[in-house]
């Protein structure tokens, strides 16, 4: 029964695809590792669980991510220490009790943070309710799946956690830098949903279900969850430079209206629109290569599967270094400009395709396939 399953709380906050993506992987993770034997709650409490204004920091959160130097700013400037503890005394005395209501209800046996924003509220929250003996908070382990690659914001560490998964050697050195020890730390690879590791159908297969030509050569333009950056003057320039023979898919996620506006069009090539796709390993295994902002997750799930990345931009600071994780590790390529972009992903195409093999080869050497299950794992044991 419910009762008898083990609870694990999973703290999330819905500013872009990737951490409802992430804590979407791990939940999946447990079912198909151990199947009913956990239950695994997602929750936004800043969403649910915070009076106004801060229930709209997730909408907040996309206003000023599409204003970069205002963003630029809110992270540069919440990242002193001082700043941000003093911040979050203040919003631990607004959302204190919300907080701590939902920790009673639920009662977890163990939480997991996925959110930079997630780790100093709950646990003051927790520490209090500890002082209070309210319930056996104390005991509970708290745990962080830091979902960045690169540059991580200082809040998403914090001393007193059991553990913090890390994807990335340069975001444990960052955590150390931050005041946690080794044997705190684990570096396994982003979470990424379980399907990216599931042995899959052959491409023909695959392609056929999804209505693209196998022979093609075939791009794949995306622009994170919410289909952001300038997917419609990419289509159009890679519309005009790639010959008929060429394929483009392009998911707007999130964006309807640009998925409709796109769909709505005569390509002089075949062009496939989607909205927000599920099976996003599909889409990755029936295209050659993708065209993307800089965003952790999508990174993460063309490396497992092979595909180099042609980066088209990136949120200020904290996917500014996924640009140079994805150039050093020559994977791929980096550009602004929609005609650069589209002579890029041209001359890939061309003659042996030597160099989109060899980003392919290392692509597929630096993925993390294991990743979730590595995390699972090791948090089942806690
Ligand atoms: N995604 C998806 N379907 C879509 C568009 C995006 O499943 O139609 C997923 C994508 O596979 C990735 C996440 O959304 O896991 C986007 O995360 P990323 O870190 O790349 O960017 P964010 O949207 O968080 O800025």
């Amino acid at each position: 029964s419910t009762q008898d399953r083990k609870r694990v709380m999973c703290l999330m906050s819905d500013t872009g695809g990737g951490h409802r993506a992430s804590a979407q992987a791990l939940k999946d993770g447990f079912e198909v590792l151990y199947g009913n034997y956990f239950d695994i709650n997602v929750v936004d409490l800043w969403s649910s669980s915070s009076p106004w204004p801060l229930c709209n920091m997730p909408k907040s959160y996309f206003f000023l991510v599409k204003n970069p130097w205002l963003w630029r700013m809110s992270f540069r400037c919440s990242e002193p220490e001082v700043l941000h503890e003093a911040l979050f005394t203040g919003y631990t005395a607004i959302v204190g009790r919300r907080f701590a209501q939902a920790f009673e209800d639920y009662k977890p046996h163990l939480i997991v943070s996925v959110h930079p924003l997630m780790q100093h509220v709950p646990l003051k929250v927790l520490s209090r309710m500890k002082a209070a003996v309210s319930f056996t908070a104390a005991k509970v382990p708290f745990t962080t799946v830091v979902t960045d690659l690169t540059r991580c914001h200082r809040t998403w560490f914090h001393k007193d956690v059991d553990k913090c998964f890390v994807a990335t050697q340069l975001v444990a050195a960052q955590a150390m830098n931050a005041g946690l020890t080794s044997n705190q730390l684990s570096c396994h690879g982003l979470p990424i949903r379980p399907a990216f590791n599931l042995p899959s159908k052959p491409k023909d297969e695959i392609c056929d279900q999804l209505g693209i030509d196998s022979a093609a050569p075939t791009v794949m333009l995306i622009g994170g969850g919410e289909g952001m950056g300038k997917l419609e003057a990419t289509a159009e320039a890679l519309a005009k430079t790639l010959s008929s023979s060429h394929q483009l898919i392009i998911i707007c996620g999130r964006n309807i209206k640009l998925a409709e506006k796109l769909s709505s069009r005569a390509w002089p090539l075949r062009v496939l629109v989607k909205g927000f796709v599920n099976n996003m390993s599909e889409y990755m295994l029936a295209c050659d290569c993708i065209i993307t902002k800089a965003g952790p997750g999508t990174i993460a799930e063309a490396l497992i599967c092979g595909r180099p990345i042609l980066l088209n931009g990136f949120i200020p600071c904290q996917e500014e270094g996924n640009v140079s994780f994805v150039l050093d590790n020559g994977v791929g390529s980096y550009s602004e400009m929609p005609e650069e972009m589209a002579d890029i992903v041209a001359d890939w195409f061309r003659g042996d395709r030597q160099e989109l093999i060899n980003m392919s080869r290392r692509a597929k050497l630096l993925g993390r396939p294991e990743a979730t299950f590595d995390i699972v794992r090791e948090l089942s044991g806690m």
